[in-house]
C-alpha cells in the first residue's frame, strides 16, 4: 500500500477544526485532525511532498521524516508539529482500517474501554458565584463528574475586554498581578461552584499562563479548600524552572503541557517533576505514539496525564485510542458544550459521550466516519472540502 494523497477541510467549530485524510492506492482512506492555528492547513499541504509513495504502516518512521523535512528535531513545535499531528492520526486510521482492528490494539491494547470525559465550563455566563453554580450545575446534569472553569479575565473590566473572550490575557502577553478584590472575587466564584455540586465532582481550574509566581501560589493557597483536581498552566509556558517554583510550593496539584510540543519539549517539565500533572494536546504535540511516549516517561515520574483538547470529534475520538492505552491516563477535555452540532458531525455509535465517558468502539480504525453532510454545512470560507 503507497500513500497517493494527502487533503484537508477546515470546519468553524467553537476552533478551527482542520481535518485530514491521507489516500492510498488501494483506495483505503485515513481521516484525522490537526490542532487549529494560522498556517496549519498550509503546513499539511506541505507535508504531501513527503509522504507520496511512501507505505503508510511506517507510522513512527513516516513522523521522523516530517519533523526532519519541515524543519528538523530538537526544539520543533508550532505549526509544523501541529500539522504533522493531523497526519499521523490519519495513518493511524488507514491502518487499523488495514489490519482490521481498532487503533488502541496498536498501540498496546486497552487499559480501559471507557475513557473519562471532563466539560470545560469556561468562564461561565457572568462572573457570579450563582451564574458559575449554574453553569456547573447544567454540566454535571449532563452526566459529567468533572469539570473545569477558567478563573483568568473574570474582572476583564480592568483590561476592557468582555470577560468571555478566552486567551485574552496571554495574546497581550500581560503577567496580570492580582489584586486582594480579584482573589476575593475568583474565591467566590470557586465557592459559588462547589456549593452547586458538592465535593465529589471534580473540578479544575484554568489560568492560561496570565501570573507571576508568588500570585499564583497566594492563589493556589487560596484555593485550597475547594479541593481541585488541578490549578492548570499558572506562570507562561516558557519557563519550567518557574513552574516548577509554583508546583513545589502549591497546596494544589499543578496541571501543565498543552503549549508544547514532542516528547522533547514535554521532557524537562516531566524529567524536573515541574508538574503534578501533565497535560500534552495530543493532536498538537505530534500524535498519537508521541502523547504514549510522553506518558510513559511521565508514568516513570508517577505523573498522570490529562489529555487538553478543543478538536472535533475525529480529534478527540483519535485522542481517545492513545489515552486508552496509556497506564497513568486520568481524563480527556470536551470543549464543546455550547456546540450543538458537535457529536453530529460523526456517524457511529451514538452519543459519543455518555455520562461523563466515551466507551471506545471495536470497529477498525477510529471506528467512526465524518458525516459529510455536517461537515458540508461548516466549513471555513478559505478552505475546500478535502480539494
Ligand atoms: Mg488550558
Amino acid at each position: 500500500m503507497k500513500i497517493t494523497d494527502v487533503r484537508t477541510t477546515t470546519l468553524e467549530g467553537n476552533f478551527g477544526w482542520i481535518l485530514v485524510r491521507v489516500f492510498t492506492d488501494e483506495g483505503l482512506v485515513g481521516l484525522g485532525e490537526s490542532y487549529w492555528g494560522a498556517g496549519v492547513e498550509a503546513a499539511v499541504h506541505a507535508l504531501k511532498e513527503l509522504l507520496v509513495g511512501e507505505n503508510p504502516h511506517n507510522v513512527d518512521w513516516l513522523y521522523q521524516k516530517m519533523i526532519r523535512g519541515m524543519s528538523g528535531s530538537g526544539s520543533t513545535g508550532g505549526t509544523v508539529v501541529a500539522a504533522i499531528s493531523g497526519v499521523e492520526l490519519a495513518l493511524w486510521d488507514l491502518k487499523g482500517k488495514a489490519l482490521g482492528t481498532p487503533i488502541y490494539n496498536l498501540l498496546g491494547g486497552v487499559y480501559r474501554h471507557k475513557i473519562k470525559v471532563y466539560a470545560d465550563c469556561g468562564h461561565g455566563d457572568r462572573p457570579t458565584p450563582q451564574s458559575w453554580g449554574e453553569r456547573a450545575k447544567g454540566a454535571v446534569s449532563k452526566g459529567f463528574t468533572a469539570i473545569k472553569f477558567d478563573i483568568d479575565n473574570v474582572m476583564p473590566e480592568r483590561f476592557g475586554d468582555p470577560y468571555h473572550v478566552t486567551r485574552g490575557g496571554w495574546l497581550q502577553g500581560q503577567q496580570r498581578p492580582v489584586s486582594n478584590q480579584e482573589l476575593d472575587l475568583m474565591v467566590s466564584l470557586l465557592g459559588g461552584v462547589r456549593e452547586a455540586i458538592g465535593s465529589d465532582i471534580d473540578l479544575a481550574v484554568d489560568c492560561h499562563w496570565n501570573y507571576n509566581t508568588r500570585d499564583v501560589i497566594r492563589m493556589a493557597h487560596a484555593f485550597e479548600p475547594f479541593r481541585l483536581v488541578w490549578l492548570e498552566d499558572p506562570t507562561p509556558p516558557d519557563n519550567i524552572e518557574a513552574l516548577k517554583r509554583v508546583t513545589d510550593n502549591s497546596p494544589v496539584p499543578i496541571c501543565s503541557g498543552e503549549n508544547h510540543y514532542t516528547r522533547h519539549g514535554l521532557r524537562q517539565m516531566i524529567t524536573t517533576q515541574a508538574v503534578d500533572v501533565i497535560q500534552p494536546d495530543i493532536p498538537k504535540v505530534g500524535g498519537l505514539l508521541e502523547a504514549k511516549k510522553i506518558a510513559d516517561l511521565a508514568d516513570i515520574y508517577y505523573i498522570p496525564l490529562a489529555a487538553h483538547n478543543v478538536s472535533s470529534p475525529i480529534g478527540t475520538m483519535a485522542a481517545c485510542h492513545a489515552c486508552a492505552s496509556m497506564r497513568n491516563f486520568t481524563v480527556i477535555e470536551f470543549h464543546a458544550q455550547d456546540v450543538p452540532w458537535w457529536e453530529d458531525l460523526v456517524l457511529g455509535d451514538k452519543p459519543l459521550i455518555k455520562d461523563g465517558y466515551i466507551t471506545m468502539p471495536d470497529k477498525p480504525g477510529l471506528g467512526i466516519e465524518l458525516n459529510e453532510e455536517v461537515a458540508r454545512a461548516h466549513m471555513a470560507k478559505d478552505t475546500t472540502f478535502f480539494g
